[in-house]
């Protein structure tokens, strides 16, 4: 974790970057060269009551080998965030059981992590239908994973019921 900042619009915003590790490129192995950087805005899941952003700070890396397809390509980490996804994977964890133990609206939880709908859906939607077709698969889970921006500031949010008669 950088830093922990609170921007005009209330939200939490968190900053994150990777530890420096050696890259192998994904299609040669080659040991890749780092090449810069490339801010990544996720929503994460609530905290404190408050919506949260995580600004990623994706290390962007180059294949030295000249005859290779890559070029250059960004790291990804699923335990924080799935390569397409806008929520954070603990941002869909929680999203999930908020769907599933307190019967949340999707409009109910975008408006917890100021968000849209479709931002939200498009994120879970996946998941969800990797749920119902394996089940098993998802027992056990952690909902906070191992983040490594835990510290003071995401501590895990209470669930807030979203009732039936909250949603609009
Ligand atoms: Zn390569």
């Amino acid at each position: 974790m950088i830093g922990v900042d609170r921007d005009d619009g209330g939200w939490l915003v968190v900053e994150v970057e990777s530890e420096p590790t050696p890259m192998g490129c994904p299609a040669c192995g080659v040991v890749a060269h780092s090449h810069g950087r490339v801010l990544v805005r996720l929503v994460d899941a609530p905290a404190m009551g408050r919506p949260v952003r995580i600004f990623w700070r994706k290390r962007r890396w180059v294949c030295p080998d000249p005859g290779c397809p890559v070029g250059t390509f960004v790291e990804q980490d699923d335990r924080i965030a799935a390569p397409r996804s806008s929520l954070t994977t603990r941002a869909c964890r929680w999203a999930i059981e908020q769907i599933r133990r307190e019967h949340a609206s999707v409009n109910g939880i975008r408006r917890q992590l100021g968000t849209g709908w479709r931002t939200v859906w498009d994120s879970i939607r996946p998941l969800l239908q990797a749920m119902d077709a394996d089940p098993a698969r998802f027992e056990g889970v952690t909902i906070l994973g191992s983040m490594s921006t835990c510290g003071t500031t995401c501590r895990p949010s209470r669930s807030r019921p979203v009732g039936a008669g909250r949603r609009s």
